[in-house]
């Protein structure tokens, strides 16, 4: 039993050691990108349902590391936010946003482009500003550019984010709740907060046909936020049935591989 146990705390830290390095590798890579700007931002576009328009998109990132290929967000962002290094690469994406906004609008292709915000960011006291100065050097009108925030930010310090909302709403940025569902905060925030859209979050999308639980909890999602005057994004949509369902439900728009990935930019261009 000895041996066993001993075998078993070996294999575990040497797994530790592994994933450390892996940590510390990706870090610094994560440093050289960012000076070196390998990233990317694709668009998924969403789609409107009433008007089968495409209004807005998502704005997701991608990491080109030069030795791996291409490096997945759910992958990088996790050590980004453990290690600080999200609040450089979250200004990158705001500022490529505004760029690709601004230039789509000269094109008169008139988009909304939202954007993922991670906690820390939030708590970053320098980040209001910096969205202030970026739209006002873009000469970009703000209500094209919406925040998405996950329902965890929430529940971190109410008074501060709160704070940060208002400002936000101050500025006529909107704002979307991420994964809507997946959180455990109390759903009094949605009346006490200015936020403009629910995400429902994609794993009651993904089985939406196959478990009828996953049909009321999307029914009662849509209907809440109706009620509460919210407009209601689905994510994750893949599949016809599942459209056809969020609209005969009155969901307002959609989002997933059904419509269309994410594109690169010239992609989502010709797209529009
Ligand atoms: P998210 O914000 O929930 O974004 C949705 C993810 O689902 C994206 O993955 C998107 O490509 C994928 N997706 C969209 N439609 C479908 C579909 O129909 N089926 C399936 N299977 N997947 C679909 P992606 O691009 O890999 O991003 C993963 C996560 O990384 C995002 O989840 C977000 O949390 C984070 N992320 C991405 N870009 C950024 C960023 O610029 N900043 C921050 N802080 N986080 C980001
Ligand atoms: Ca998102
Ligand atoms: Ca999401
Ligand atoms: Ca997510």
């Amino acid at each position: 039993a000895k041996q066993n146990v001993k075998s078993v705390i070996q294999f575990y830290s040497e797994d530790l050691k592994d994933s450390s390095r892996k940590r510390i590798e990706m870090e610094s890579a994560l440093r050289e990108a960012i000076e070196k700007k390998q990233f990317e931002l694709y668009l998924q576009p969403v789609l409107n349902l009433s008007s089968e328009n495409i209004t807005q998109a998502e704005a997701l990132i991608r990491w080109y590391r030069p030795d791996l290929g291409m490096v997945s967000p759910a992958e990088f962002i996790p050590i980004a936010e453990q290690t600080g290094l999200i609040i450089k690469i979250g200004k990158w994406v705001i500022e490529e946003s505004i760029r690709l906004l601004s230039e789509l609008h000269r094109q008169g292709k008139y988009i909304k482009l939202s954007i993922n915000l991670s906690p820390s960011q939030v708590n970053d006291r320098s980040l209001l500003d910096f969205i202030r100065c970026t739209l006002k050097e873009s000469g970009l009108n703000a209500k094209y550019l919406e925040l998405e925030l996950t329902e965890g930010v929430l529940v971190d310090d109410f008074d501060k984010v709160s704070d940060f909302l208002q400002e936000i709403r101050k500025m006529g940025v909107s704002v979307a709740i991420d994964d809507f569902g997946t959180g455990y905060s109390s759903l009094s925030y949605l009346q006490k907060l200015p936020i403009d859209y629910l995400k429902i979050d994609q794993s009651f999308v993904f089985n939406l046909m196959e478990h009828e639980s996953n049909q009321a909890i999307v029914k009662a999602i849509i209907a809440m936020a109706t009620s509460l005057k919210l407009e209601v994004i689905a994510e994750g949509v893949e599949k016809e049935e599942q459209k056809a369902f969020l609209k005969a439900h009155g969901c307002h728009f959609l989002q997933g591989y059904l419509f269309s990935r994410p594109l690169t930019y010239d992609d989502f261009r010709k797209l529009l």
